[in-house]
């Protein structure tokens, strides 16, 4: 399987590190042809207006609307942003998730935090090694978007003890705050692919 990972700006090398663990190719995408014959895709944390004006400069905005319509695609961060159809700022942004986010909701850099989160998608049982562990997450929030509002069609997978969204997927689209790939706690990557 070949997965994805947008690499335009931000934290993509620790995503392709986290697939190559699980056993999967992880592809740098900087161009539209790179799409071609990938399974799913990952969109890294970083800034996402960075990622926005070079996603338009490259011309790949379009094609990523085109690929996230049938196949899975996952935003970090930044990448949540960009998936969201609302940033409440002038920024390219994807709009293939139905949900709303506030950029930078908990502050500066210097108000970056760690949390152990309750994900119970992730104890579900799946086909990969090591999924079912119910243990909490250990999330990693830096400069940190919160996902606002929901649409009908969106499940919320992970929240913060006051009910603030930081997790959420509508079908084949996930969207998380924080930074799995930071951590070595595979679980949401496997869940990912579980979605491919
Ligand atoms: N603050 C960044 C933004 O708004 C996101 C930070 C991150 O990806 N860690 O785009």
């Amino acid at each position: 399987m070949r997965i994805g990972v947008l690499a335009l700006q931000g934290d993509f090398a620790e995503h392709v590190v986290m697939l190559r663990r699980l056993g999967v190719d992880g592809v740098e995408v900087r161009l539209p042809e790179h799409l071609d014959g990938l399974a799913g895709l990952i969109i890294p944390g970083g800034e996402s207006t960075t990622i926005g004006k070079l996603a338009t400069r490259w011309g790949l905005m379009e094609p990523l609307r085109d690929f996230g319509r049938s196949q899975p695609i996952w935003g970090t961060c930044a990448g949540a942003i960009f998936l969201s159809k609302d940033a409440h700022r002038d920024q390219p942004l994807l709009g293939l998730m139905d949900i709303t986010v506030a950029r930078n909701a908990f502050g500066r850099q210097v108000d970056s935090f760690e949390i152990g989160l309750e994900v119970a998608a992730l104890a579900q049982p799946t086909a990969l090694a090591g999924a079912g562990d119910t243990a909490p997450f250990h999330a990693v929030f830096i400069r940190a978007p919160l996902i606002e509002t929901v649409g009908p069609g969106v499940e919320v997978l992970a929240s913060l003890a006051d009910g603030r969204i930081v997790a959420a997927r509508q079908g084949h689209l996930l969207a998380t705050s924080f930074h799995p790939e930071l951590t070595g706690d595979l679980r949401f990557h496997q869940y990912f692919l579980g979605l491919t």
